[in-house]
């Protein structure tokens, strides 16, 4: 057990744009908040950054988090890399969630929980071009990339089908790279795509050549045939960071996301869930507006003021040294933000 419990008012598990713009809306709305973070994710495998408004696409995805951690902090958030292993809820109805079991290693104390883990893409086996050079993660974000370029899509499921059709949109060159798996979409589905102009590839990809700019130019497949390709999508499913909703008992969808309401409120009291761990479109943009709607849910539950009528007639009316409801650490960095600004 560790001496080292540290408590506050919000605990965001995942320190992606999702958790990260949660800590921004409850920390800029006054309560004390702590992001721990394992570090990498899926914004962190981002070689460039596609449609987030205002956001050049030079900017990498590493840039992108390091900004929003600078940010955060400066208004008076911690950020801790660590990985939270467990959480629980404690006898006074808080959460306590622990980063290991060793003494060094901290626990945190909390009143509202955000779950914001992601999820991770399951890679097929190589060869395989380099992510953002030919491989890439989301069909949202990197279709443009492929307008008139021949495009790969790989895998067996009903979603790599579908990906398969939904490139046409962006190019009329498209394969579907079973890579000698045995097709598992529909016969519904087959028939609908053997209706659209991809080709289907049985054959496994034995090499790859890049050219000197990094990127793919195509695979070698195992009859010995050559296809040139600028990149492509691998569909094979995600696996959701979900070990954490599923100590507290937060209700799953199907699909393995975690269910929640419009605020990003789970199954389980005081516990939200935001971005990719949860259904919806997994685009920046989305997290950043569920963390937005969940900071400021957890805002309305845990702010001090208005004391309903109830609240006055039972503890008495607020008198002026109670205000304001602010810690005294949120205060100062506030006072510090703005005194940097006048500068
Ligand atoms: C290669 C690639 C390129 C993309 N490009 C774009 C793009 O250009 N534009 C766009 O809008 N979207 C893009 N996306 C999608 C976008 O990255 C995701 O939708 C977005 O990152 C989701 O944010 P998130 O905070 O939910 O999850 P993530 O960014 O995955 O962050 C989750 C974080 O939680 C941490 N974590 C998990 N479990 C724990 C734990 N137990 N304890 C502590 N920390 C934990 C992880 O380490 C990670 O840091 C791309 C995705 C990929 C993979």
């Amino acid at each position: 057990m560790t001496d080292d419990l540290r408590e506050y008012e919000v605990a965001v598990v995942g320190g992606g744009p999702a958790g990260l713009t949660t800590a921004l809306y409850t920390t800029r709305l006054s309560h004390d908040t702590v992001v721990m973070n394992r570090g990498g994710g899926r914004a962190a495998m981002m070689t460039e950054t596609h449609n987030v408004i205002g956001v050049t696409e030079d900017v990498s995805g590493k840039e992108l988090l390091q900004t929003a951690r600078e940010q955060i902090q400066h208004y008076g958030a911690d950020y801790v890399r660590n990985f939270v292993e467990s959480v629980e809820r404690t006898e006074d109805g808080r959460f306590r969630l622990s980063t290991g079991s060793g003494d060094g290693d901290p626990a945190f104390l909390a009143e509202r929980v955000v779950l914001a883990t992601g999820f991770s893409d399951e890679r097929p086996d190589p060869p395989l071009p380099p992510t953002g050079r030919g491989l890439h993660w989301c069909l949202h974000c990197d279709a443009y990339l492929f307008v008139d370029e021949p495009v790969f899509v790989m895998g067996t499921g009903e979603s790599a089908a579908h990906v398969a059709m939904i490139m046409l949109n962006f190019t009329d060159e498209v394969d579907l790279l079973t890579r000698g798996d045995e097709i598992e979409w529909s016969d519904e589905t087959d028939r609908q795509l053997r209706a659209h102009p991809v080709e289907i590839v049985e054959e496994d990809v034995a090499a790859m050549e890049k050219g000197d700019d990094g990127w793919l130019e195509g695979f070698e497949f195992e009859d010995g045939t050559f296809r040139e390709y600028r990149g492509g999508f691998p569909m094979y499913g995600s696996d959701y960071n979900a070990e954490l909703a599923d100590q507290l008992g937060c209700e799953r969808n199907d699909d393995g996301t975690v269910a929640v309401g419009e605020a990003g409120e789970t199954s389980v009291t005081g516990v939200y869930a935001v971005g990719d761990l949860t259904a919806g479109h997994n685009q920046i943009p989305v997290a950043m507006g569920e963390g937005a709607n969940a900071g400021i849910d957890i805002h309305y539950e845990l702010r001090e003021f208005p004391k309903s009528v109830a609240e006055i007639e039972a503890e008495g009316e607020v008198s002026p040294d109670q205000v304001p409801g602010i810690s005294r650490k949120l205060r100062e960095a506030a006072r510090e933000f703005r005194a940097a600004g006048d500068d």
